[in-house]
């Protein structure tokens, strides 16, 4: 099923002849002379231009009514500005999410994606609001400036915004050259000057970067009922029993969840014996072994366990495997916390086999007693070749009831699969230690596309999208559908972008709530 959402941004594509491609280059509004010199010499393309504007609103307004830029692909207002917040110094930069001169408001998405690339260039970048004053910044307006959010202030960004074609990919990078603190006006001017010319081949990549693009959303995608249910019992065991509740191991493998959960009064603990006695800790939703529910007993932890249903459907089948007398060859990943919990219920019986290579060596007590189990997030079809070879070894090998690869990162694995046969690059949201997300990158690679990881859009490196007209976008089950709004903002700040959802499937599958958090 294929359907349109609405456009999160309908501005016109840049000037492109051709998809994917940035056409004309970059052009630079520089107000005053050594801005614009700094920055001409950091310039490498010799597309890119930079046409100085004068100082304040007015002349710069007029300046670029009156020129005639001639074709460009991708406009930045590039300068220097006073620093308002009181934790930026002279030489960083600040790249405006919204610019307003108290009149009117421009919100330029994507400048946590140029901050990011900035930072990866060395350059001290922070995304944030600039304010667009009158006159030069005075000590008694910085703090009021600030206390509204604003990161710093200039004479003509505002107006340069407003008088420059809107239907451009644009953006703004202001060096600090004043912070009413640390070094006086000309120490900090040159290291403001020397950051812009820094800065200038970063905003050429940024051009580069810049074009029409369709994003095609891969569905199901993000969460799953397991993730949501472990989620809700965290936010529900703080509601009930307050702050804090310690969650041993991260609740799910997704940074943004952990770092959301901790400043709403989670406490994060790699072992039990990092909780006090008395205390709440709920266990993730990556199950936990015995011996780990025996020491929480045995130090009378009150227990809410938010261990996934179908996780725990793999521990139920080692216990019962084992006491059969079979050996267990657990398909997995050495480490990983699941296999960890599962490996725990039937330790003397169970066996870790990572690839088609450990099944040679496998040598069980009683070769016809042989059954497997799988951890829930493999690749379906690298867990199928291991198990292919266990059967051949095995003939009479046991299998579980169903099948262990749970629902949700088999279906995220056949969307995603689908979105990357059409697309030129696939962004996973998804934490590193995810594992069911660095299969949907695999997977992507698998099908011939270049997939990359990312926790966020300030991942994106702008180089990856240079040519690509069509971006494939998933996301792992634990990571949360906002990232995958804030990609798609990310991606149209380079360009107006069309988003179509391929759906391969739907998904109605919900969890109950353990009883020590239902009202
Ligand atoms: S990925 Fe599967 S096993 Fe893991 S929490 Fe989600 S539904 Fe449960």
């Amino acid at each position: 099923m294929t359907e349109t959402l609405p456009q999160p941004r309908t501005a016109v594509a840049a000037d492109t002849s051709e998809p994917g491609a940035s056409s004309a280059g970059l052009l630079v509004f520089a107000p005053l002379r050594l801005e614009a010199s700094a920055v001409r010499r950091g310039l490498r393309a010799p597309a890119s231009r930079v046409r100085r504007t004068g100082m304040g609103a007015t002349r710069a307004a007029k300046s670029v009514r009156d020129s005639n830029p001639g074709p460009f692909g991708a406009m930045i207002v590039m300068g220097t500005a006073a620093g308002v917040s009181p934790d930026l110094r002279p030489g960083d930069l600040v790249v405006a999410t919204e610019v307003s001169d108290g009149s009117s408001t421009v919100t330029l998405p994507g400048a946590d994606l140029l901050a990011a690339e900035l930072r990866r260039a060395g350059l001290p970048a922070r995304a944030g609001k600039l304010a667009t004053v009158p006159m030069l910044v005075r000590s008694s307006q910085r703090a009021k400036l600030a206390a509204q959010g604003f990161l710093a202030a200039d004479m003509e960004t505002a107006a340069l915004l407003g008088a420059a074609e809107a239907d451009r990919p644009r953006a703004v990078i202001r060096a600090i050259s004043d912070s009413g603190v640390g070094p006086g006006m000309v120490t900090g001017g040159l290291a403001a000057l020397r950051a812009l010319r820094l800065a200038a081949p970063v905003a050429e990549r940024w051009a580069a970067a810049c074009a029409e693009r369709t994003v095609l959303l891969a569905g199901p995608r993000s969460f799953c009922a397991g993730v949501e249910r472990a989620i809700e019992i965290v936010e529900r065991a703080l509601e009930l029993r307050g702050a804090p509740v310690y969650v041993r191991k991260q609740i799910v493998h997704n940074t943004r969840v952990v770092s959301d959960l901790e400043q709403r009064g989670a406490i994060f603990v790699d072992e039990l014996d990092e909780v006090p006695d008395g205390a709440t800790v709920v266990f993730s939703a990556h199950g936990v072994s015995p011996a780990v529910r025996d020491a929480a007993s045995g130090r009378g932890l009150s227990v809410i366990d938010a261990t996934c249903p179908l996780v725990s459907k793999v521990h139920a089948e080692a216990r019962r495997f084992a006491k059969e007398g079979y050996t267990v060859a657990l398909i997995g990943h050495a480490g990983h916390e699941e296999v960890e919990g599962t490996l725990g219920e039937a330790p003397e019986a169970t066996v870790l086999v990572q690839t088609v290579d450990d099944v040679a060596a496998l040598s069980p007590a009683d070769p016809s007693k042989v059954a497997y189990l799988m951890q829930t997030t493999l690749a379906v079809d690298e867990a199928a070749d291991v198990s292919a070879a266990l059967r051949e070894r095995f003939p009479k090998m046991r299998a579980p009831g169903s099948d262990d690869i749970c629902y949700a990162t088999t279906n995220r694995q056949a969307a995603v699969r689908a979105v990357a046969e059409d697309a030129d690059l696939v962004l996973v949201a998804g934490s590193k230690n995810s594992s069911n997300s660095v299969r949907l990158v695999e997977r992507s690679q698998r099908a011939g596309t270049p997939a990359y990881l990312i926790d966020g859009a300030a991942d994106i490196d702008v180089s990856w999208l240079s040519g690509v007209s069509v971006v494939g976008l998933t996301a792992g089950a634990s990571a949360p559908p906002a990232v995958v709004s804030e990609i798609i903002d990310a991606l149209s700040g380079l360009g107006s972008v069309t988003v179509t959802e391929r759906v391969t499937t739907t998904e109605s599958v919900q969890f109950g709530l353990p009883r020590e958090v239902r009202r």
